[in-house]
């Protein structure tokens, strides 16, 4: 496994296994690395010939007041289930290296970044298609993997390979959780005890809604009022946002007409939480 700190050093090793004829699958993370990842490394692992993850707070994709400094790190822990999962390549860059002084270049996808986590996170989605955009110039994969779980940032990401010709095949896959139906993610360990044994609450809504629809149910105002009431039932958690939308435009919409995202964003204290589900045409 290597472990590669300087930008240009991944781009000449990657285009050198490029040039030899080996294909390229990279699982771009945060760190703080849990079974949600793992299960992108080991597809990834399956379908190409080399594992390169990249290790990245990034920046640019935190808000004023937003938990960048608390985000979660453990490089040597990740190190350690890195090895495990067979990874070849790992980038784990500096800010300064990605975002030098005179840095100016910024990705803005427009409309789908508007709403849903782009409207409580102003310029999240901005920092987002940035450092995918150079993730991808910089380590030349053939494949790269991202978790349902992250929802709109797959749309964004889609939108962003298609309008910029990146040449290259995106990933999806499904949302790793906990025994109790809370999904994984770095953020879940910044709970406290109580927060954690609430948290759930956001898969269970979610279900609801799926429940709703199943039974019948069409109005998208009833079955988000059913959600919110659920949510709302424990004091610790705070709703940002409840959606029933398309899952293509992420458009909101009134009536179920055809396949729905569900999707919720929760506060528990500083932690935000998302989730979602997709739930076939009625
Ligand atoms: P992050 O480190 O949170 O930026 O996540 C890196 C990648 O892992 C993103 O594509 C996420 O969507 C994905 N991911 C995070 N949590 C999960 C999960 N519970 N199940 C599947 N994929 C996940």
């Amino acid at each position: 496994m290597e472990i590669v700190h300087d930008p240009s050093a991944v781009q000449h090793l990657c285009e050198a296994i490029r040039k030899g004829g080996r294909t390229i699958g990279l699982v771009p993370t945060m760190g703080f690395l849990h079974e949600g990842h793992l299960s992108l490394m080991r597809r990834a692992r399956a379908e190409n010939d080399v594992l390169a993850v990249s290790i990245f707070v990034n920046p640019t994709q935190f808000g004023q007041g937003e938990d960048f400094d608390s985000y979660p790190r453990d490089l040597a822990g990740d190190l350690v289930r890195l090895e495990g999962v067979g990874a070849d390549v790992v980038f784990a860059p500096r800010a300064e290296s990605i975002y030098p002084k005179r840095y100016r270049t910024f990705v803005e996808v427009a409309e789908i970044t508007e709403w849903l986590c782009g409207a409580s996170r102003p310029g999240h989605f901005r920092g987002v298609a940035t450092v995918v955009a150079k993730l991808f110039n910089l380590m030349k994969p053939h494949r790269a993997y991202f978790g349902q779980k992250d929802y709109q940032q797959t749309v964004v990401v889609r939108r962003l390979v298609a309008d910029l010709n990146f040449d290259l095949t995106i990933v999806v896959l499904p949302t790793v959780r906990e025994p109790d139906g809370l999904a994984m993610s770095s953020r879940n360990a910044r709970l406290t005890p109580d927060q954690r044994r609430v948290a759930p609450v956001l898969y269970r809504s979610l279900r609801r809604s799926e429940e709703q629809i199943k039974g019948g149910e069409r109005n998208a105002t009833i079955i988000l009022e059913g959600m919110r009431e659920m949510i709302e039932a424990d004091p610790l958690a705070q709703i940002d946002y409840l959606a029933l939308c398309d899952p293509d435009t992420l458009k909101a919409v009134d009536r179920i007409e055809g396949p729905t995202l569900a999707a919720v964003a929760v506060r528990f204290g500083h932690t935000r939480l998302i989730d979602n589900i997709l739930i076939a045409a009625p």
